[in-house]
């Protein structure tokens, strides 16, 4: 891609590269080509964006709801006016098909709108008092500078909730996006320079995730933490932003169950659960992962879905038609072709894909498993890939006990053609999130989130502003 950006650092108001001049290289996953560099920050560089995120804090937190919630707004019609060139490098960077790159970008304006909005009506309250002439305010206030780590699957939809929601409270952020795909989350940041957001409030940084995320959290000047990724480095932030008692938010790793109970109408079930699998590769938190199917409907289902997984056109993302674009990043290829040997060892039937297309670009097919052992590693870890798991059940009680069998807890799916299974599900598998007979999850105006070793916070709906708001109480009374 000849207009790939060379990715530079934005801090306090400015875009620069790297104090050391160091910068790292960004590969087209469909290609292996070198598109372009992201430079590489450094202590130097991260001590000047935490005095940046210090005094944009104070511009913020005093700059009117209004005026935040105007230039929000405005940033979000300059991100849309650009989504064609954004979507470009996005597929350059990430490989998902080009269609998919626009729609989150665009999605991404809608985010900034929705809690642009909700930032007007994050209320505080009056309470009664027990004296006369005595007011009990509580009030919401800004938690302060945050530090917010997100990942490569969608470079601008993890960076825009945590973003978004931080500008609306009032509260500066630092921005550690993903190296392996950097440049559309740079674009993302230069809307909102564009609509004239303060500098300092939005700094953004790219390095050594590790040593980041290790000078940050401590720091006196960050006051919250929020992050997604796997549970493992999860639990690890969480640990450090325990220690020193930062405020935190994690989107960790899921494993999701997709049941499909005889009542259904299981042809669309599989359609549906096909359609929403193998969407970025299956490299989606809340990708249904383990289909559950009720004995009657399995073989109906696996071959509805097996054909649908075949008819997935893979190929580079720029090219018209292609449904599904490589695996990310190099490493994944890897880990996904050792899970399908895995299983496919231990017994699983391998019905579709199970290999690496190709030996230019991450290329996998999509791939579906049927009768895994529960001791499989697939079944156990998380495959963020594009690996369907299809076993069966056959009754209800057996199928939560296996939906609630792992330590996973953020989304799950349900389909079935009676009231009352689909409210007992819904009360009895432990999820952050369950979407029963379509597909409706991760909109800007509904909580996203999970529980268990999925994690806490929310990401949506007005939740999604809590996390960023600290309480204070003030009590006053007459003179
Ligand atoms: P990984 O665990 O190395 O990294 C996951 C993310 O965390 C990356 O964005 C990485 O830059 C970041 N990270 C890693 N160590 C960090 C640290 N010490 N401090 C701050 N950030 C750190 O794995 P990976 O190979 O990039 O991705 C594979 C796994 O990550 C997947 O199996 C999946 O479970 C998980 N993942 C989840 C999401 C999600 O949306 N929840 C997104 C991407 C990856």
């Amino acid at each position: 891609m000849s207009n790939y950006p060379k990715v530079q650092l934005h801090i306090d108001g400015e875009w620069r590269d790297a104090r050391s001049g160091k910068t790292i290289e960004v590969i087209n996953p469909a290609t292996e080509e070198v598109v372009g560099t992201v430079a590489h920050a450094g202590i130097p560089d991260l001590d000047e964006a935490l005095e940046a995120a210090q005094r944009g804090f104070e511009t913020w937190r005093k700059t009117s709801v209004f005026e935040r919630y105007r230039l929000m707004r405005k940033a979000a019609d300059i991100l849309r006016s650009r989504a064609d060139a954004i979507a470009a490098m996005m597929t350059a960077e990430q490989g998902k098909p080009l269609p998919e790159a626009k729609m989150e970008t665009l999605a991404a304006g809608d985010i900034i709108e929705w809690m642009a909005e909700e930032g007007r009506r994050a209320y505080g309250r009056v309470v009664p008092a027990r004296a006369e002439g005595v007011y009990q305010l509580v009030l919401r206030e800004p938690v302060g500078p945050v530090a917010a780590f997100t990942p490569w699957n969608f470079p601008i939809n993890q960076v825009v909730r945590k973003l978004s929601a931080a500008l609306a409270t009032g509260c500066s952020i630092i921005v550690k996006a993903p190296e392996e795909t950097p440049a559309s989350p740079a674009e993302l940041i230069r809307a909102f320079v564009d609509a004239g957001i303060p500098k300092g409030v939005i700094n953004l940084v790219y390095g050594v995730p590790a040593e980041i995320s290790a000078y940050l959290i401590p720091h006196p000047v960050i006051r919250k933490i929020t992050f997604t990724g796997s549970t493992p480095v999860g639990k690890m932030l969480a640990g450090l932003a325990g220690q020193h008692m930062k405020r935190a938010t994690m989107e960790l790793g899921g494993h999701a169950p997709a049941i499909v109970f005889d009542d259904a109408d299981v042809g669309k079930a599989a359609r549906t659960l096909a359609a929403s699998k193998f969407r970025n590769a299956g490299q989606v938190c809340v990708s249904p992962t383990r289909f559950l199917i009720q004995e009657r409907s399995f073989d109906e289902f696996l071959e509805t879905f097996t054909t649908a997984a075949r008819a997935i056109k893979v190929g580079n993302g720029m090219e018209e038609g292609v449904t599904m674009g490589p695996l990310a990043n190099e490493r994944r290829v890897p880990t996904i072709e050792a899970l399908v040997q895995d299983a496919v060892g231990r017994g699983a039937k391998l019905q579709a894909g199970g290999n690496r297309i190709g030996n230019k670009g991450y290329f996998y097919e999509p791939t579906v498993l049927s009768d895994l052992p529960l001791d499989s590693r697939a079944m156990n870890e998380e495959p963020f890939g594009p690996l369907a798991l299809v076993n069966r059940f056959s009754d209800f009680d057996e199928v939560v006990a296996e939906s609630n069998r792992l330590p996973f807890g953020l989304a799950a799916y349900a389909f079935t053609g009676s009231a009352t299974t689909a409210q007992r599900i819904a009360a009895e598998v432990e999820t952050g999130m369950m979407t029963i007979n379509h597909l409706g999850l991760a909109l800007p105006e509904v909580p996203f989130g999970g529980v268990k070793d999925s994690g806490y916070g929310s990401e949506g709906g007005s939740e999604a502003l809590e996390a960023y708001l600290v309480t204070k109480f003030v009590t006053q009374a007459g003179l």
